[in-house]
Parts: structure tokens; sequence; C-alpha cells
């Protein structure tokens, strides 16, 4: 059983993390765990990172009601429940305002899988929400952004930010840091060629399936 406590203190300072890396400025960012009952667990609306209690974080059944919690869970709530109905296979979402991610987010297609660290620890290219939907339509950019995810642990939401998945909140802090730095390594490449060498698709699933089955065991 997922220890409820112990979980909330983790986003909590999972926030303030995010808010140190400058990955998110205020409470612009917001973070979710599927807990085992199936539940999931978020961060509210509005509440300094720096003030945020373990009581303050909401739970949402899979559909979106209130299970527990007095405050208003975060506007993007919808984000994560798409992103999680989808995604059976993750159980931790990050969403973070991060420099060179929103900036990748404002060209016109995301970014393919050019370095093994896409490869193995995001499991291929990141792609680009489809179209763009202001933040304030919830629900509409909750659909068209559950309709981009792929098999990749990351999705760039178009004119806006990046989303971040792992099985543990930790794997999906690492995608955090991974995502950021290659969409960095991406742009300068634009800028200093606009070439970019692409790994073949069997050694993406090749390197991804090494990191989860074999990393560490050979
Ligand atoms: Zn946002």
């Amino acid at each position: 059983m997922i220890d409820d406590y112990r979980m909330r203190m983790e986003i909590i300072e999972t926030c303030r993390w995010l808010r140190r890396e400058k990955y998110v400025f205020g409470t612009w960012g917001n973070v979710s765990v599927r807990l085992e009952d199936g539940n999931i667990l978020i961060t509210p609306s509005k509440i300094d990172y720096d003030e945020m209690q373990p009581e303050d974080l909401v739970v949402l059944s899979p559909n979106g009601e209130v299970v527990s919690g007095f405050r208003l869970s975060t506007s993007e709530r919808e984000l994560h429940l798409g992103i999680m109905k989808k995604r059976q296979d993750i159980n931790a979402i990050i969403h973070s305002h991060s420099t060179y991610a929103m900036a990748a987010s404002c060209r016109d297609r995301g970014i393919p899988a050019f370095s093994d660290e896409i490869c193995q620890l995001i499991g291929g290219p990141i792609p680009l929400t489809s179209r763009y939907v202001t933040s304030s339509k919830h629900v509409e950019l909750g659909q068209v952004a559950t309709d981009s995810v792929t098999n990749a642990n990351a999705i760039l939401i178009r004119n806006h930010g990046p989303m971040c998945f792992g099985r543990t909140l930790k794997e999906a802090r690492v995608c955090c840091q991974i995502l950021e730095k290659s969409c960095e390594i991406y742009l300068h490449l634009l800028m200093a060629s606009g070439g970019v060498t692409r790994i073949p698709d069997e050694d993406i699933v090749g390197g991804r399936d090494y990191y989860l089955n074999l990393y560490g065991k050979s």
C-alpha cells in the first residue's frame, strides 16, 4: 500500500524542486500521482509551494470527481486525468513551464529521438500537440493533449510547455531534466546547422527496452 502521507510530502518536495530548478515560477506547474486504489492525488490550485501542506492536496477519482480534500484541484487537472487514463503504465505526471521545453513547444513539430538519453529515458520522439488551445479551455486542452500522447514519457503542449511522466515521481523528475536538456540541445542544433541525425526506430525501441529491462543488470 502506498503511504499516502509520504506521497503527499514527495509531491510537495517535487513542487519546490520545480521552482528551485526554475522549471516553474510562482504556482505555475502541477503534479499528480496515481494511488494504488486508482484514484489520483493532485496539487491544488494557487497555493504557494512554500506554504503547501499535505492536507492541501486533493484526491480525485479517475473521472475527476473529488474523493477527498477541501481545496480546488489544479485548473489543469484534465491534462493529468486524460493522460493517466490513456497511459495505465505510468503513475506520476509533472507539468512545468521550463524555459527550453516552452521554447520548443512554440515550433511546428516535436523533438526527434536524436540521443541515447531520449531513447532510454523518455522512450522515443517527443510529440507536440496538434493545435493550440488556450489554457482557460481546460477540458479541450486535456483532450487535445491526451490525443497526442504516445509511448514516450513526455509531450510538448503547443505554445504552452511540457508534461513528463514516469512509473514513479522520481522517474518523472528525471524525465523533466532530460526533456529540458534535450530541448536546449535541439534548439542549439537547429541554430547551428539545421540538420539533425535521428536514431533509427529499431534502436529507439531497443534502447528503451534496455533501460526498462536490463539497465543495471548486466
Ligand atoms: Zn501550464
